[in-house]
């Protein structure tokens, strides 16, 4: 489970403990606290930073009905402790280019980049793992033309199409509060564990849907935890996950279809013709379309992790081919790769594009927050 750490925040008695907070401990009415959204994934929880002497002390969660609720992941709880690593840089500075020192700080820095750049041409290549205002910013000074988003050419392109789709599907584009009403979940080509672990959650929360309705035709209350457990045992509604490799939520699949990503796409195409009545030999997609037909509440989902234009695509066609309104659910990669895709609307300028221009009739290249190294082979980036 991704989970524990919510232990820790509802424990009344100090039982369980925070430890990365214990090594640094403050008294917890010391600590100035914000609100804030988690930058772990694309889901953007809703967090409470606590602060103490310029340090991050902890993250707590903030309800937020539709998103969170009352839980954070682990990796949204205890994965900020880089934000008071000495290596992270937290002023302006220029460094010497023979050592790791700073040559310039602060202020004098800002005015000794804003000179170099002054009267040249400039190319910024920005980052969805910083922020909206920090990419627009970069956008405004180079152009938007000289601006490309960080994104490599396959993600961006998925991201932009993403974007499109959310714009222009007929499905609707869910809240986890409303995922957790689903009662029939398809999954094509996603490990939403690790790509939005929020919603992992929401949906083992949606399989025992089965297990609440059985409930309520026997006169029980939900919130008779363990009488409702006995009575469905193990009764769950349908999550179908098809995917290239073991996901962390195949303990509560009612059915786990091993495909390659190429297959899977075509999965996805023959659930939706089955759903159009057209004629398809897929007996499993055939089964499939008909769990999600008899659904009240079906809910597809999918994503950009396999890069796979084809399987996202076919996850909007299972969507709309069914004749209710439907949920349809993509997970992005990183906490503003849909912001900055619908900021630079469909991806910017290419990275090789800029890369080139860099290389050329650019004079000077900003980087925002962007490890390059991830995100295109080193021949691309190396021109520069
Ligand atoms: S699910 Fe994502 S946004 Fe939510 S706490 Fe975890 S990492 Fe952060």
């Amino acid at each position: 489970m991704n989970f524990p750490g919510t232990l820790v925040e509802v424990c009344p008695t100090g039982v369980f403990t925070d430890k990365p907070f214990l090594k640094h401990y403050s008294r917890k009415w010391d600590l100035q606290s914000a609100p804030s959204i988690c930058s772990g994934c694309a889901v953007g929880c809703n967090i409470a930073p606590g602060e103490r002497y310029g340090k991050l002390k902890r993250i707590h969660n903030r309800y937020n009905n539709e998103v969170n609720g009352y839980f954070l992941c682990d990796r949204g709880r205890f994965g900020s402790g880089y934000v008071n690593s000495d290596a992270r840089l937290d002023y302006a500075g220029i460094r010497k280019p023979d050592d790791s020192f700073f040559a310039v700080h602060q202020r004098q820095a800002i005015d000794t980049a804003a000179n170099w750049i002054k009267g040249k041409k400039v190319a910024g290549i920005g980052s969805p793992r910083a922020s909206l205002e920090a990419n627009y910013l970069l956008r405004e000074l180079v152009g938007a033309d000289n601006f490309c988003a960080g994104f490599s050419d396959v993600e961006g392109s998925i991201i932009a199409s993403i974007a499109k789709i959310l714009q222009t599907t007929k499905a609707s584009n869910p809240s986890i509060k409303q995922m957790e009403g689903a009662d029939a979940i398809l999954i094509l080509g996603e490990d939403i564990t690790s790509t939005a672990p929020r919603v992992a959650l929401a949906l083992r929360q949606a399989v025992r849907n089965k297990a609440f309705e059985l409930a309520e035709q026997m006169g029980l209350h939900a919130w008779q935890d363990a009488a409702v457990r006995n009575l469905a045992q193990d009764q769950r509604s349908p999550l179908i996950i098809v995917s290239a490799m073991d996901t962390r939520l195949d303990d509560v699949a009612s059915q786990r279809i091993s495909l390659a990503p190429d297959d899977i796409a075509d999965f996805g195409v023959a659930v939706a013709q089955a759903l159009l009545g057209k004629d398809t030999d897929n007996t499993e997609a055939i089964q499939v379309a008909k769990i999600l037909k008899d659904a009240k509440n079906p809910l597809i989902i999918s994503g950009s992790s396999m890069l796979h234009q084809g399987v996202i695509n076919s996850s909007v066609a299972v969507a709309e081919a069914l004749p209710k309104q439907t949920m349809l659910s993509l997970a992005l990669p990183e906490a503003n790769s849909l912001g900055l895709a619908l900021l630079v609307d469909g991806g910017g300028a290419k990275p090789k594009r800029v890369w080139r221009k860099s290389a050329g009739d650019i004079s000077a290249l900003i980087i925002l927050e962007n490890d390059l190294g991830r995100r295109a082979s080193e021949g691309h980036w190396r021109v520069c």
